[in-house]
C-alpha cells in the first residue's frame, strides 16, 4: 500500500483500511490546520489507486470499511471517484462502508445527480469540516466557507441520500467570541441536521497561522470553562434531530460519545459535573496535544 507523507483520518474510522486517492487539501489556508501543509494538492493515478485496492485483497480476506484520504477527495471529478468505488465494490464486495473526506463546498459544488451516483457506487459516509457556524469567525480562520455554502452544501447531500459527520471546534472563536461562536454553530447544526457530529477542543498546530496568532496575541485562546460552558450550550440547544455524537476526541475535557438526544441528560450531568469539580476550570488555558 502506497502512503505519502503524513496521513490523517478521523478518530472513528480507526478500524478502517485507507486508500489514498489525493494527496494534500485543495484549500490547504484553514488558520488552525497543518495537516497537508507540506503538500501540493494532487491526484494519485488512477493505476496505482487501483493497484492499492487489489494490494487490499491479498493481505486481508475481509475488509468491511475503507476510508479515502488525503483532504478532500470529494474534489475529485464524479466520474474519476466513481471508477474507484467501482474497483472497491468489485475487489471487496463484502465492504460495506465507504466513507471519505468532503469540503461542504465540494458537496455544493456537485449536482444532486452526481451526489446520487456516487452514492449509488457506494459512497456511505462523508466527513465534512464546519469547525463553526458563526460567519465572522469563519472569515477569521480563513475556512472559505460561509453559513449559507454549508446549508447549500449538506441540502445537496440530505437529497441524494449520503451522510454526513461534521466536525466542529469548541474554542475555535477565541475567549471574546466564545459566546458569538456557539450560538451560531448550534444554530446552524440545528438547520444541518448532520447524522454524526464531532466536536473537539481547539488544539494549537505548531507553526500554524493560529498559533503566531495565539504567540502575538491576536487570539486569545479560550478558558477551560469556556469550552465546557460551549459544550453545555450546544447540548442543551441541539434539538429537532437524531445524531450520533462523538464528544470522545482526546482533547475534549470529558470525552464521551453517544446518541442524542437519547444521550443528552447523562451527557450534560458529567458536563456540569466537570464544570463544579474538575480543577481544569481554574486554569487559564487548556492543555491539548497537537494531531
Ligand atoms: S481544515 Fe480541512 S479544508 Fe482546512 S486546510 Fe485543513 S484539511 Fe484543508
Amino acid at each position: 500500500m502506497y502512503y505519502e507523507g503524513k496521513i490523517y483520518r478521523p478518530w472513528p474510522e480507526a478500524n478502517s483500511l485507507l486508500i489514498q486517492t489525493t494527496i494534500g487539501c485543495t484549500h490547504n489556508r484553514c488558520t488552525f490546520c497543518d495537516m497537508f501543509r507540506e503538500k501540493k494538492f494532487r491526484i494519485r493515478e488512477l493505476d496505482d489507486i487501483f493497484k492499492d485496492i487489489e494490494e487490499a485483497r491479498g493481505i486481508s480476506p475481509r475488509i468491511e470499511s475503507i476510508f479515502l484520504i488525503d483532504g478532500n477527495v470529494l474534489a475529485l471529478k464524479t466520474e474519476f471517484l466513481v471508477r474507484i468505488l467501482e474497483k472497491i465494490t468489485t475487489t471487496l464486495p463484502e465492504c460495506s462502508k465507504i466513507s471519505l473526506y468532503a469540503g461542504l463546498n465540494d458537496l455544493r459544488r456537485k449536482s444532486v445527480h452526481e451526489l446520487k451516483e456516487l452514492k449509488a457506487a457506494g459512497v456511505t459516509m462523508a466527513y465534512t469540516g464546519l469547525e463553526s457556524g458563526d460567519s465572522e469567525t469563519l472569515l477569521r480562520i480563513k475556512k472559505g466557507l460561509t453559513p449559507r455554502q454549508a446549508e447549500e452544501g449538506m441540502a445537496k447531500a440530505k437529497a441524494a441520500g449520503i451522510e454526513v459527520l461534521i466536525s466542529i471546534i469548541f474554542g475555535i472563536g477565541g475567549r471574546e467570541r466564545s459566546r458569538e461562536h456557539i450560538l451560531k454553530t448550534t444554530d446552524l447544526l440545528n438547520i444541518l441536521q448532520p447524522e454524526e457530529l464531532a466536536p473537539m477542543a481547539l488544539a494549537i498546530q505548531p507553526g500554524t497561522e493560529l498559533d503566531r496568532e495565539v504567540r502575538s496575541g491576536d487570539f486569545i485562546l479560550s478558558t477551560p470553562l469556556q469550552i465546557l460552558e460551549e459544550e453545555k450550550y450546544l447540548l442543551e440547544n441541539l434539538s429537532g434531530f437524531t445524531t450520533y455524537y462523538w464528544g470522545d476526541h482526546g482533547n475534549n475535557v470529558v470525552p464521551m460519545k453517544g446518541w442524542l438526544p437519547d444521550s443528552r441528560e447523562k451527557f450534560l450531568a458529567n458536563i456540569n459535573k466537570a464544570i463544579s469539580t474538575n480543577p481544569i476550570c481554574k486554569e487559564e488555558v487548556l492543555r491539548t496535544f497537537s494531531w
